[in-house]
C-alpha cells in the first residue's frame, strides 16, 4: 500500500475509542476540534478519510488490538483513509508504531491530541507525523470550546496522570504526572456541557479525588469543593466521579456523599487485592483493613451507597492465601459492581520483572471464581431494588419499540416503556424486576427539569 493512495485533505473522520471514559472523553474533544476544523463524522471507519484509533496500553490484549484494527482499515479496491494512533499506546510505543504497522500515518500521544490538525497537514504531505510530547501547557486551552452534549450524561476530565507508581501499571509513564485543571476551566466547560443539554457530569480522572486547585476566590479546594460548586449549578440533576484512589478520599469527600443532593451514591474504589503482602508488592500504600474502614466511613453517612472496584488477579508471587483474602474482601464488601482483570505484564513497569508468575491455568481458575461472586453480589443488589420507586435519567434508545434505557442513581440500567418521554428526561419509575446486567421499570411520572 502507498501513501498516494490515502486522501491528502481529509473531509471526515471516524474516531474509535478503546479503553477507560478518559479515552471517550478524549475522543469527543477529537470529535469536536476536526468538526470545528470542517470535517464531517462519518458512522463507521469504512468510508472515513480520516481514521484515528483512540488506544489503551493497560493490558497487553487492550495494546495488540490496535494492529488488529490496523489492519482490518485495508480496502479492497487497495485505498486506505489516513490512519492515526492516539492514545496510550502511541505515547508508550511511538515510532515503533509506524515501523510494525508502516501503513499507519500518525501517530499522536494523549497529552498531544490538540496538534491533531497540524499532524493530519503534515501526514498529508507524504510523511509520518509523530507527536508523543508531554507540553507544559495544559492542551485544553488549546482545544475548542464543548460542542453541544451529543448524550444527557457527559464526561468531564478534570485531572490527568498519576504519580502513584502501582508496580503493575502503564499509566504514570502515557499519561504522565499528576496534573489538575483549574477551577474555572472546569467550571466553565461544566456550564457549557450543561448549557448544551447535559444532565449529568461525572468527573473524570486517573485519580480524580487527588484533584485540588484554588476557588475564584483563591482558597484551596479538593474534589468535595468541586462537587459542592457543581450541585448549585442550575439545570445539572447529576454529578458523579471516577476513578478514585483509596489515599486520596478525603473526610471532606467523604462527608459530601452525605449531604450533597446531586452527588449520586455510588463509588467506584479500587483496591485491586484484598492481601495485604499483594498491595506491598503492588506499591499501592494501603491494607485491606484501611480500605474498608474507609468504606465503612462511607456507608456511615450514605447508608445506600452502591460500590465498585477494581481487582487483579495472578500478580506475581500471588500464593492460594493471598487470593482467599481477596475472595473474602468480596465476599465482605458485597460490591454493587465490580470489574477483574488476570494481571498482564507490562513492559517497563517493575511488576513486569519480578518473579513467580502465577501460571496461566491458576489464573483463569482464580478469575472465574471472583467473577462468579461479583455477579452474584451484583445479582443480588439489583434483586434488592425491586419494589423500589426511583428516578431514572434516560439516554438510550432500548430495542423495543417505546423502550428506552436510563440509569438509576445507583449507575444501574433500567429499561422502561415510557410513551412520550425522551432521551435526557428524568422519570420516576417503580422497579419492577431485575437481571444480573439491568433493570426494568414502570413509569410513574416524568420529572420536570
Ligand atoms: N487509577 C485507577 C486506580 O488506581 O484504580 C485506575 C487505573 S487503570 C486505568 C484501571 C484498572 O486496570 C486498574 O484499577 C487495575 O485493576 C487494572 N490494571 C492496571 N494495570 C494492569 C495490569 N498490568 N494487569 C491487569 N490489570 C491492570
Ligand atoms: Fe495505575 Fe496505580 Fe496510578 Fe491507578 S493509582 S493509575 S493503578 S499507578
Amino acid at each position: 500500500m502507498t501513501r498516494s493512495r490515502k486522501p491528502a485533505d481529509p473531509k471526515t473522520f471516524h474516531i474509535k475509542s478503546f479503553g477507560c471514559q478518559m479515552n471517550v472523553y478524549d475522543g469527543e474533544r477529537m470529535a469536536e476540534m476536526l468538526g470545528a476544523r470542517g470535517l464531517t463524522a462519518a458512522a463507521d471507519g469504512a468510508d472515513a478519510d480520516l481514521v484515528v484509533l483512540n488506544t489503551c496500553h493497560i493490558r497487553e490484549k487492550a495494546a495488540e488490538k490496535v494492529y488488529s484494527d490496523i489492519g482490518r482499515l485495508r480496502r479492497e479496491d487497495g485505498t486506505s483513509p489516513l490512519i492515526a494512533v492516539a492514545g496510550c499506546v502511541a505515547q508508550a510505543e511511538g515510532a515503533e508504531i509506524a515501523r510494525r504497522a508502516p501503513s499507519v500515518d500518525i501517530v499522536v500521544g494523549p497529552q498531544a491530541y490538540h496538534r491533531l490538525p497540524a499532524l493530519i497537514e503534515q501526514a498529508g504531505r507524504g510523511a509520518v507525523a509523530l507527536d508523543t510530547d508531554m507540553p507544559a501547557a495544559s492542551k485544553f486551552d488549546a482545544l475548542p470550546a464543548r460542542a453541544r452534549a451529543a448524550r444527557p450524561s457527559a464526561f468531564l476530565t478534570v485531572q490527568e496522570g498519576c504519580d502513584k507508581f502501582c508496580t503493575y501499571c502503564v499509566v504514570p509513564y502515557t499519561r504522565g504526572a499528576e496534573v489538575s485543571r483549574p477551577w474555572g476551566a472546569v467550571m466553565d466547560e461544566a456550564r457549557a456541557l450543561v448549557d448544551g443539554g447535559a444532565r449529568e457530569i461525572t468527573l473524570l480522572g486517573q485519580n480524580v479525588n487527588a484533584w485540588a486547585g484554588e476557588d475564584e476566590a483563591g482558597r484551596a479546594q479538593g474534589l468535595d469543593g468541586l462537587i459542592r460548586a457543581l450541585d448549585r449549578l442550575p439545570g445539572l440533576a447529576r454529578i458523579r466521579y471516577t476513578t478514585s484512589h483509596p489515599n486520596d478520599m478525603s473526610e471532606g469527600l467523604i462527608a459530601a456523599h452525605g449531604d450533597v443532593e446531586k452527588l449520586m451514591p455510588f463509588l467506584h474504589l479500587p483496591v485491586q487485592s484484598g492481601s495485604d503482602r499483594i498491595l506491598r508488592a503492588m506499591n499501592r500504600d494501603h491494607d485491606a483493613a484501611g480500605y474498608r474502614r474507609l468504606l465503612d466511613r462511607v456507608r456511615a453517612v450514605r447508608p445506600d451507597i452502591a460500590l465498585s472496584g477494581d481487582f487483579i488477579v495472578g500478580f506475581p508471587g500471588e500464593s492460594d492465601a493471598d487470593f482467599e483474602a481477596t475472595m473474602a474482601l468480596v465476599r465482605a464488601v458485597g460490591y454493587a459492581q465490580a470489574y477483574s482483570f488476570k494481571y498482564s505484564a507490562r513492559p517497563g513497569t517493575p511488576a513486569a520483572a519480578m518473579a513467580d508468575a502465577v501460571p496461566a491455568d491458576v489464573m483463569d481458575e482464580r478469575l472465574q471464581r471472583l467473577q462468579a461472586q461479583i455477579n452474584a453480589d451484583q445479582l443480588a443488589f439489583n434483586e434488592a431494588s425491586v419494589g423500589r420507586r426511583t428516578t431514572i435519567l434516560l439516554e438510550r434508545a432500548g430495542r423495543h419499540p417505546g423502550q428506552l434505557v436510563g440509569k438509576s442513581p445507583w449507575l444501574q440500567s433500567v429499561h422502561v416503556t415510557a410513551a412520550g418521554a425522551r432521551i435526557g428526561d428524568m422519570v420516576a419509575v417503580d422497579i419492577v424486576s431485575a437481571g444480573p446486567n439491568s433493570l426494568a421499570g414502570a413509569l410513574v411520572e416524568r420529572i420536570a427539569a
